[in-house]
């Protein structure tokens, strides 16, 4: 009785905070009809705050880089995000184009959460939409950084810079310079660490940017659980077993001993059943 009344509520909780939101939107929406010049004007009508909270956001934190995700909308299967509206001149800028050193994905059992963009120190590096100026803080992971948290719900990060220029609660336009590009923090070279995030989880920015047209995909996109493929694997690391080959071991062998198929072996080391086994040579097993 207990588990249905849990579940009934959860439904109907999920179902009203889905309405809510979208009316929340509507509110906004029509209350910036005839407003299309600045975001500072959108915070007099209605707070950041609020805008943010719409999408599921609970909290304007200025020191943690990434947000926490403890929304019930986050469960969602997928949620529609208009990342420019040209009709309020609503604009996309791109953070900096340059060449692409390093794209968002999953190597040598680390992700990469962003996708690094080539450039010299001191070049200029631009709010990718408009925004609101969340975090400004030096990290050694990230060096001098930036976030911005931006009406369409998305945050964006600026890692590495040599300096920033703006300050926590900032309102920026789409093209405004927010700092200057560097080699701070956990970084060999002069470069851009770019993040896209929705909700504190970091998503492809190729997803929603063509980085060779420094353009925008579509000024709409359907966040759905493709984005964020990657965590499950990630979780899976978690529990990944390892073993060290040693004299007379073969992927039999191997795979018998951790009670595995020799196809599982090779697909997560990448290997193929005849490959030949070194000693002292790394196999994930698990
Ligand atoms: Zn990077």
């Amino acid at each position: 009785m207990r588990l249905l009344f849990i579940i009934l509520f959860s439904f109907t909780y999920c179902y009203v905070s889905a309405q809510e939101r979208f009316d929340s939107l509507n509110i906004i929406d029509s209350q910036l009809v005839d407003n299309t010049d600045s975001i500072v004007a959108i915070d007099s009508i209605i707070s950041f705050y609020d805008i943010s909270k719409s999408f599921g956001y609970q909290n304007w934190e200025t020191q943690e880089i990434i947000y926490k995700n403890d929304s019930i909308i986050s469960l969602y299967d997928s949620v529609p995000i208009v990342l420019i509206d040209s009709i309020k001149s609503e604009k996309y800028t791109h953070p900096f184009q340059g060449e692409i050193t390093s794209h968002f994905g999953y190597r040598r059992y680390r992700q990469h959460y962003g996708i690094d963009i080539d450039l010299i120190t001191g070049d200029s590096v631009k709010a990718a939409f408009d925004g609101k100026i969340r975090v400004t803080k030096y990290s050694r992971g990230y060096g001098k950084l930036v976030v911005i948290r931006h009406k369409n719900g998305l945050e964006t990060a600026y890692a590495h810079l040599s300096k920033i220029l703006v300050d926590s609660n900032d309102c920026v336009k789409s093209g405004d310079i927010i700092g200057l590009g560097g080699n701070t923090g956990r970084s060999t070279g002069s470069h851009l660490h770019f993040e896209v995030r929705y909700l504190g989880r970091a998503m492809d920015p190729e997803s929603i940017i063509d980085f060779d047209k420094a353009e925008l995909l579509d000024d709409n996109i359907l966040i759905c659980d493709k984005h964020f493929d990657y965590l499950q694997r990630i979780a899976n690391d978690k529990n990944a077993k390892f073993h060290y080959v040693k004299s007379g071991d073969n992927l039999t062998r191997i795979a018998r001993r951790y009670n595995t198929r020799i196809s599982k072996l090779c697909y997560y080391n990448g290997i193929n059943q005849n490959a030949i086994l070194q000693i002292g040579q790394k196999l994930r097993v698990r």
